[in-house]
């Protein structure tokens, strides 16, 4: 059995895909979850054509009954889960706070909060089965409070996304209580913010490439017993809440 094994969300393509294959490369047995099993192993192949470990889970973090398949799976097979990436999520809003309806508000909350709360608690208890457990949560600069409340920060100025960014928001306030509670278990809990990253979220006008936006997120993935807990971090180190 693979000494380190991963199960990432979202890992049919974009920024959870290039964790994947980071993770991969460096030994990691990465189980890439997707919502639609095509996709998903046809993501899983391309790594596989590579030499590099994968298999495909098939999740939808909507579905309570998919994610309690999805931690079934991995329980039976593995037995246990190192590192977990909460990376599927969904940006709804391209548009001003005044034209959200509570609808599309909600389904945004679905994906990106109660989706990785759903898929966190159905693995904690694999993950405590690890001797270094550990969790990522993919956040955005657009859920930091201060960031978007600082007048020379460019996200400040951003009108739109209101219901994307609170998701954010609620989903780093999971990384801290997360965090301190299985700080004694050994497994850390940290929010990765990617940046700006190319990938169909944004129609590709993210100004990073997915190996950019990926870098930060592994990184806290592979954290040594000495690295931090409960924080968010970008590649320029802890972002402000
Ligand atoms: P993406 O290319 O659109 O990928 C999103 C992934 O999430 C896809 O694999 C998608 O699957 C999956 N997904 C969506 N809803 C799902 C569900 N209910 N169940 C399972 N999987 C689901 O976007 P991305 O940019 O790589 O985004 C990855 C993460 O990075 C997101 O959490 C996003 O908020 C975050 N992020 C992105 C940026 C950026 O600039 N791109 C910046 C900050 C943070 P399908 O293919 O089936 O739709």
């Amino acid at each position: 059995m693979a000494e380190t094994i991963a199960f990432i969300t979202g890992a049919n393509k974009g920024i959870g895909r290039e964790i994947s294959r980071q993770l991969a490369t460096k030994g990691v047995l990465v189980l890439m979850g997707a919502r639609d099993t095509e996709r998903g192993v046809k993501a899983v192949e391309e790594l596989r054509a590579q030499n590099l470990p994968a298999e495909f889970v098939q999740i939808d973090v909507t579905s309570q009954p998919s994610v309690d398949k999805a931690a079934e799976e991995i329980g039976r097979l593995y037995g246990r889960l190192d590192i977990l990436v909460n990376n599927a999520g969904i940006a709804l809003d391209w548009f001003p706070v005044s034209e959200l309806t509570v609808d599309v508000f909600r389904k945004t909350f679905e994906t990106n909060v109660f989706g990785a709360f759903r898929v966190t608690s159905a693995l904690v208890p694999l993950l405590k089965k690890s001797k270094h457990g550990r969790i990522v949560n993919i956040s955005s600069g657009l859920g930091s409070l201060t960031l978007k409340t600082d007048p020379n920060s460019p996200l400040a100025v951003r009108d739109m996304l209101f219901a994307y960014s609170a998701s954010k928001a609620a989903l780093n306030m999971m990384t801290v209580h997360f965090g301190n509670e299985l700080k004694s278990f050994g497994i850390k809990v940290n929010s990765a913010n990617p940046g700006f990253t190319a990938t169909d979220m944004n129609q590709n006008r993210g100004v990073r490439t997915v190996e950019q936006g990926a870098a930060t997120p592994v990184r806290l993935a592979l954290l040594p017993d000495d690295g931090p807990t409960a924080g968010v971090f970008s590649d320029d180190g802890p972002q402000p809440w």
